[in-house]
């Protein structure tokens, strides 16, 4: 499957069991349609966060295509306060992209990942990891 920013290869990766296809380049990520909500896990409250999504449809970023099909995505506004959060989403419903970092800000807003399991995998995938040292060691 190609990155519908970057038209580059995308790699896939597993994250809790699911297989999530990743883009080395802009850090994008496309989610099959049904796995959010496996990785969300909570089938009540993922119920909720997805039927908070709303199309946008007045957007100002540029539509991209599904990998899929080819068609353009919807922009969807993921829950209700704070700064928008734009998702993409197929019209056909293959499933879900996400630019660098939205998959994280999703799991943050729907707080339903309590142990930051989920934002601890990405944060080691993609390495978002702060304090991150460099060869120099305190301890010892
Ligand atoms: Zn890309
Ligand atoms: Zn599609």
């Amino acid at each position: 499957m190609d990155c519908p920013i970057c038209e580059n290869a995308m790699i896939t990766l597993e994250l809790e069991e699911v297989e999530i296809d990743y883009c080395t380049d802009c850090g994008g990520i496309w989610l099959d349609a049904g796995e959010l909500e496996t990785l969300l896990g909570e089938p009540e409250k993922a119920g909720g966060l997805l039927s908070s999504f709303k199309a946008d449809l007045k957007s100002a970023e540029n539509p991209r295509k599904c990998p899929i099909c080819d068609k353009k995505m919807q922009k969807i506004v993921v829950g209700q306060s704070g700064p928008a959060l734009l998702i993409d989403k197929c019209p056909r419903g293959d499933g879900l992209w996400f630019d660098k970092g939205e998959l994280q800000d999703i799991f943050d807003r729907a707080r339903l990942d309590k142990d930051n399991k989920i934002r601890e995998l990405l944060a080691d995938m993609f390495g978002h990891k702060k304090g991150h040292g460099s060869n120099k060691s305190n301890s010892g």
